[in-house]
């Protein structure tokens, strides 16, 4: 937008095209973005969202986690017949999107139905995921926007959550505390089993406790994700 007011100062054409093309992609985006968040413009810019922390989460009694190991997780995808990817932040800063290529070209070679369910604002920006998986040409008809996907989580055997916690937090359903709440998210904890890969019990952008960490359907696999999906990936070639 200040391109294009520079445009009409400057009497510049170029800059009035460019930065009203640009703005008006912008306002979009934002839109998007918000809607997805389920909060206003105003609550985005002006809210304590990111360092608020949620008072009620953090009194409640203490998550009791399940680990999972490498092995034990390769087993599980060995076993499953069908597979959900829930990518998040973390992949994008693991890089962790070309070994899960590899992941699903295993599991594919076993015949387990596998896809990516792609939250609306999933990592940092709009369209982030799914521009990582583009580029470890995992094919778009593989990605499964939010709505279109959330039916199937609890027929699905496996969901991998790769550096997602935000986009899964049933506080956005259950906990009308939470800063979160209201925010639609992936169904991720109604599946079978859930295997959540990070690298501690960190807290997502919004700050909060992720209440699905201590389900007991769910199994933590801690470490960078790259560094794991890769072990698990050799454990599977092993198998075969
Ligand atoms: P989150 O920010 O909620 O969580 C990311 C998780 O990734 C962290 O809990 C972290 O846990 C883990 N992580 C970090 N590094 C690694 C690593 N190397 N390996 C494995 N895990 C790692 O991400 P989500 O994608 O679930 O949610 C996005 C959030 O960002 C939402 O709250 C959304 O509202 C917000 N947002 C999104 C925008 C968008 O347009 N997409 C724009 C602005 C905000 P640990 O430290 O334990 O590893």
């Amino acid at each position: 937008m200040a391109a294009c007011a520079t445009g009409f100062i400057l009497n510049n054409n170029v800059l009035i095209v460019a930065g009203s093309l640009v703005g008006a992609s912008g306002i979009i985006l934002t839109q998007i973005m918000c809607k997805a968040m389920n909060r206003s413009l105003t609550n985005v810019l002006l809210g304590g969202f990111g360092q608020t922390v949620n008072a009620a989460a953090e009194d409640g009694p203490a998550i009791v986690i399940k680990e999972v190991g490498v092995e034990e997780a390769a087993m599980l995808f060995d076993a499953a017949s069908s597979v959900i990817v829930v990518p998040g932040y973390g992949m994008a800063v693991a890089q962790a999107q070309h070994v899960i290529r590899e992941l699903m070209e295993q599991c594919e070679k076993r015949n387990i139905d596998f896809k990516f369910a792609i939250h609306p604002v999933a990592g940092r920006m709009p369209g982030h995921m799914n521009v990582l998986l583009a580029e470890a040409n995992i094919s778009y008809d593989k990605l499964i926007e939010m709505e279109s996907i959330n039916d199937e989580f609890p027929s699905t055997d496996l969901v991998f959550v790769v550096g997602a916690n935000d986009v899964v937090n049933p506080a956005a359903r259950t906990n009308p505390q939470s800063p979160i709440y209201g925010m639609p998210i992936l169904n991720a904890d109604k599946a079978r089993t859930v295997i959540v890969s990070k690298r501690s019990m960190g807290k997502g952008y919004a700050g909060v406790e992720n209440e699905l960490f201590g389900y007991p359907n769910c199994l933590m696999l801690f470490g960078d994700a790259k560094q794991t999906i890769t072990k698990v990936v050799t454990e599977m070639k092993d198998m075969s």
